[in-house]
């Protein structure tokens, strides 16, 4: 499906940059706009959140928590027309979601839709996206939606937003269970290589295959944040702890948490 609204895209970070270059590939006119300049390559770079939306019926975000969200809103949403619809795909979690709807502009619409997979997906089309937000406004939005990858609608406002911090807090919180399971194996003398094969073997398959993914790309900062938007019970608690326990992996890629604790160059 062609996008033939004018797009502006906010945030060129490891997802965004990809994402916003898909989206180039089928939009008519797409302006981007990144805090730290330089990030945006080829494509038609705005020097102030502001400037991008100028004239644009949609906004896409992809910012890294809710705190780099609420800043660029603060920026943008005054400058945005009545009619255009605001498709918000940072991991914000349901309430800052609807923090944000709550400052909205008359007339201006938004569509949470936050994804899931990394940044090979994001480069190739192929991430889950899960979407919230009045059916209109996901009619509407799923000519972005769709160029982006697989899209989940999930219901009515913070829908997409809440689905997304339940998958995501289970993947986090297993991928650092399997960790451990690896660390006791190793003290209890069972060989690396016949405990990674069990549990890839079991029901856990999936979860070690994510916990030893070399093409990934999701900082392990960003995996303890979205624990904490869980707001949930002491597992997630304890996994957390768990991934903020060495700050030096907090770049690193999540896989970074199983042992032997691979430290990759930035
Ligand atoms: P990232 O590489 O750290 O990029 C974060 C982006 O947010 C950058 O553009 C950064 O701008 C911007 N930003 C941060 N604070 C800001 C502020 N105060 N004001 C303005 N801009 C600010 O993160 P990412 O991996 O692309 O993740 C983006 C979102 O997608 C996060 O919510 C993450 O949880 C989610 N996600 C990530 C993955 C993954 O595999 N990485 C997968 C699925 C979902 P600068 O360049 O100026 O720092």
């Amino acid at each position: 499906m062609e996008i033939t609204e004018r797009t502006a895209f906010l945030g060129l970070g490891r997802m965004g940059l990809p994402m916003a270059r898909r989206l180039a590939g089928a939009a008519a006119e797409l302006t981007v706009w990144n805090r730290t300049p330089g990030r945006a390559e080829d494509l038609a770079a705005a020097a102030a959140p502001a400037e991008a939306v100028h004239g644009a019926g949609v906004v896409v975000t992809m910012l890294a928590d809710p705190a780099a969200v609420a800043e660029v809103a603060k920026q943008f949403l005054p400058a945005l027309e009545p009619g255009t619809l605001w498709i918000e795909m940072s991991s914000i979690g349901p309430q800052a979601a609807a923090e944000l709807r709550a400052q909205l502009p008359d007339g201006v619409t938004m569509v949470d839709a936050p994804v899931l997979g990394s940044v090979g997906p994001a480069a190739t089309g192929d991430l889950v996206v899960y979407a919230g937000g009045e059916d209109a406004d996901l009619d509407r939005a799923q000519p972005v939606l769709e160029r982006l990858g697989r899209v989940v609608r999930c219901g009515g406002p913070g829908t997409g937003a809440a689905l997304k911090v339940v998958v995501i807090g289970a993947v986090v919180t297993a991928v650092t269970a399997v960790g451990e399971a690896l660390a006791v194996a190793e003290q209890l003398g069972v060989p690396d290589e016949l405990a990674r094969g069990a549990l890839a073997a079991g029901p856990l398959a999936g979860v070690m295959a994510r916990a030893t993914a070399t093409e990934a790309d999701f900082p392990i900062r960003l995996a303890a944040k979205d624990l904490a938007l869980a707001s949930g019970g002491p597992v997630f608690e304890a996994a957390r702890t768990t991934l903020l326990a060495d700050p030096a992996l907090a770049e690193q890629d999540l896989s970074a948490i199983v042992p032997p604790r691979r430290h990759r160059p930035a």
